[in-house]
């Protein structure tokens, strides 16, 4: 009697692929379309989903909720403790509500793929249609290949044949229809569907009132907030985007991770938009910013392809199997150091702090921090990756895999092993007046000038106000690390 759309890393009306054609069979059919959306806590532990980001996207859900049930479609909520049973619970649902049809929009990770693929068998033993659409990415994965027909490891090969896929195949980039609203006898069979409340958090992703009031402030959600974000940065920053993007104090970016990641905004409206510039606007600073901007919302769909063809990177692997050989240090006073921004080198610190306060950190200070960890330190990148997921609002893991791979070298297209960020001299390129470092570090903040990249060494003054407000000394030697690196990586991948 109803058509079901089952939401899930896709909170949104607009745009949206599997409730697009949900919602057409259901007019085909002049029967009503039902929103599903379950809360799996299991998952959310299973997948260390940060508490900032399961509180975004129940936000998020209730403002879906409202505007679904605008056009008389309700969003039913369910809670499903044990992960095991969430096929299980669909399959009855649809059985209860005498649905012939359920859609949803894929995730590509293999539990994900796998549940999937269980639910179309057994839900066609009930004889329900389980229809799971390419949504996520602009460029569906498995549809670009080398020459040789092989999946890309290295990006810009990859991004080319993206673009190229694009111009021969431009409805990829249409905007999906809007659903209308389901007939107004619909509620005489469906009412009870209808305002299901939205569950609390659960107790292990609990977030204080103050930082509740913090992350609703930051990062507003929801489809509408989304659409805000994006075209004010449109209207006001691309343009800029490709000489500002690196410099984290400058707030250039479009800061649109957490809708990506939630779904709150597709990657094809993004691009789509983003296009649309070239021809309503000349911008500022001509085409370069919207080319650049684009090429960056592809990283997102290449780390995808590469998750779906090696999906041993979702299994703690890295992707180049010889770093399974390196010998990390597992110290954790220096893990701690690095969590709690508290390493000595000022960057790393302000970016490790601003991570903690705003779920959220700048790319440029992901790649220095990521670097750190792995090259300065020499620990795991994997506990890196763990600790980023955890704490991100757009936790997301593609991307962050993909990223933790490359800044390590040991992903796809990664920088090679003797390149190794020098925090210092990035610190004064992209941070050059301090300004980042002084907003999070505040015992650096009154230490003036070039100083406060590396107060210690600076001396005088600056190392006086840094050793008077407790700011620690390098945990590190720049140089040393950097031999010790080159050293270990070079004696476990060269004998290969
Ligand atoms: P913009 O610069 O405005 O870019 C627009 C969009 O493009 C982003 O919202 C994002 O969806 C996408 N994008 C940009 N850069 C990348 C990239 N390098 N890889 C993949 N997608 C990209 N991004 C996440 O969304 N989630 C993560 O968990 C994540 N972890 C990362 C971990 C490391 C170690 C590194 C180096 C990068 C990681 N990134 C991750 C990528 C990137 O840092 C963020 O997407 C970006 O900082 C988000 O800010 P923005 O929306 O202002 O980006």
């Amino acid at each position: 009697d109803a058509v079901v759309h089952w939401f899930k890393r896709d909170l949104r009306i607009r745009d949206n692929t599997g409730l697009s054609k949900a919602a057409q069979l259901a007019k085909d059919k002049g029967i009503g379309l039902i929103g599903l959306w379950i809360m799996s806590p299991q998952d959310w532990e299973a997948h260390l989903v940060s508490p900032m980001k399961c509180d975004f996207e129940l936000r998020s859900v209730a403002l879906l909720q409202k505007e679904l049930q605008e056009l008389n479609i309700p969003l039913y909520i369910e809670t499903i403790p044990d992960r095991k049973n969430v096929a299980k619970r669909l399959v009855e649902l649809a059985q209860e509500w005498n649905v012939k049809n359920v859609f949803c929009n894929l995730e590509y990770e293999p539990d994900e793929l796998r549940r999937e693929e269980r639910l179309v068998r057994m839900m066609l033993e009930k004889g329900i249609n389980f229809d799971p659409q390419h949504d996520d990415c602009v460029v569906p994965p498995g549809n670009l290949k080398t020459g040789g027909g092989k999946q890309y490891a290295v990006y810009s090969p990859w991004y080319r044949a993206w673009v190229a896929h694009l111009h021969t195949f431009p409805h990829l980039l249409s905007e999906r229809p809007m659903p209308s609203a389901n007939p107004p006898n619909f509620r005489a069979r469906f009412g009870t569907l209808f305002d299901r409340p939205i569950p609390d958090l659960p107790l292990s992703k609990n977030l204080t009132p103050e930082e509740s009031e913090r992350f609703h402030q930051l990062w507003p959600a929801g489809e509408a907030a989304a659409i805000d974000r994006i075209e004010h940065f449109l209207a006001e920053k691309i343009g800029k985007y490709k000489e500002m993007r690196n410099f984290p104090a400058k707030n250039s970016t479009a800061r649109v991770s957490a809708h990506h990641a939630a779904g709150t905004l597709a990657a094809r409206t993004s691009v789509r938009l983003a296009q649309d510039m070239n021809s309503i606007k000349k911008l500022d600073g001509g085409k370069d910013g919207v080319k650049g901007w684009i090429g960056e919302v592809a990283w997102r769909d290449f780390y995808r392809h590469v998750l779906v063809h090696w999906p041993y990177v979702c299994m703690n692997k890295p992707f180049k199997y010889e770093y399974t050989n390196i010998e990390w240090e597992y110290n954790h006073t220096h893990f701690h150091a690095w969590k709690e921004g508290k390493t000595g080198y000022p960057i790393v610190d302000a970016a490790m702090r601003s991570l903690k306060h705003t779920g959220y950190m700048h790319n440029r200070l992901r790649m220095i921090t990521a670097s750190f960890l792995t090259k300065h330190l020499l620990l795991d990148w994997r506990l890196g990756e763990q600790y980023f997921i955890s704490h991100l609002i757009d936790g997301d893991f593609a991307s962050n895999n993909g990223g933790w791979g490359f800044c390590a070298s040991a992903g796809v297209d990664p920088q090679p092993y003797f390149r190794i960020f020098n925090p210092w001299l990035q610190s004064e390129k992209f941070d050059q007046e301090g300004e980042f470092i002084r907003t999070w570090v505040p015992e650096l903040s009154t230490v003036e000038g070039k100083a406060v990249h590396n107060p210690y060494a600076a001396g005088g003054k600056a190392a006086v106000v840094a050793k008077k407000n407790g700011y620690p000394e390098p945990i590190v030697e720049h140089k040393f690390a950097r031999e010790r690196c080159l050293a270990s990586l070079h004696s476990r991948l060269s004998y290969l």
